[in-house]
């Protein structure tokens, strides 16, 4: 049976341990648990991987997180081979922070590059190297003046918060969504909206992924390279900047 997990991440992106009770064992090493700050694959944003601690200090490594049948199930993934926990059994949850935190600083990073180039997103992949964002534009643009624009962002150190609204309030203000293809985080009664700047004054936009709290916290990022998809398409790389990429670091 799949139950309803307490999705902890939701409210603490900076959240990467906690106890749980496991509520179900899933063909192919599936786990499913009471409470996690596993951050499941979605919106873009890849799944956490990390470790389950037992009583006795043993571990059981977790390659993936994903929704199940649907946004109220969380499964863990467990490594070929590992341990299976009992039902009912106490774990002491680690997710792999330093990936994930590399993850909200580039997830981040996504969100102020839609604010240097207004245009409709079509796609988005969220990566600890890289993360490309597609735009509905035919406009050239100079990839150097967009890791200038990004950059000032960071350097400005704004505030990143996250808002709750209605899935009814988002409904009637759908100019708040940027995205054409993907949707809103809407169904479980409540859409979270991202925040940047003091009164949203830099941005908001509706997502469920995770966060840093301050723009200084992306770090150096630059755009790589900025690709032809199409008349009206254009995507962006993002990756973290080195000494030799001339952004400060
Ligand atoms: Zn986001």
């Amino acid at each position: 049976m799949t139950g309803t997990v307490t999705a902890l991440f939701r409210d603490d992106f900076y959240l990467s341990t906690c106890e749980a009770r496991v509520t179900a064992i899933l063909e192919g090493g599936g786990i499913e648990l009471d409470q996690t700050c596993f951050y499941a694959t979605s919106g873009g944003q890849p799944g956490d991987t990390g470790f389950l601690e037992r009583e006795d200090g043993s571990r059981i490594d977790i390659v993936e997180t994903r929704h199940g049948a649907n946004k109220d199930v969380i499964v863990h993934i467990s490594a070929d081979g590992a341990p299976v926990p009992a039902v009912g059994e106490k774990l002491v949850l680690h997710i792999d922070w330093p990936r994930r935190y590399r993850l909200m600083r580039m997830h981040t990073a996504c969100h102020l590059l839609s604010v240097v180039c207004p245009f409709p997103i079509t796609g988005a992949a969220v990566g600890e190297e890289e993360s490309r964002v597609d735009f509905d534009m035919s406009e050239t643009i100079d990839k150097d003046e967009v890791t200038a624009g990004l950059m000032k962002f960071v350097e400005e150190n704004h505030p990143v918060y996250v808002q709750w609204i209605t899935d009814e309030e988002l409904a009637a203000n759908p100019g708040i969504v940027k995205s054409k293809n993907v949707r809103p985080p809407m169904g479980l009664g409540r859409v979270s909206l991202v925040c940047i700047g003091e009164n949203s004054s830099i941005d908001s936009q509706p997502c469920g992924g995770t966060h840093v709290s301050e723009t200084q916290e992306v770090g150096a990022i630059h755009i790589a390279k900025i690709e032809k998809k199409g008349k009206e398409n254009r995507r962006f790389r993002i990756r973290f900047a080195t000494p030799e990429d001339g952004v400060a670091v």
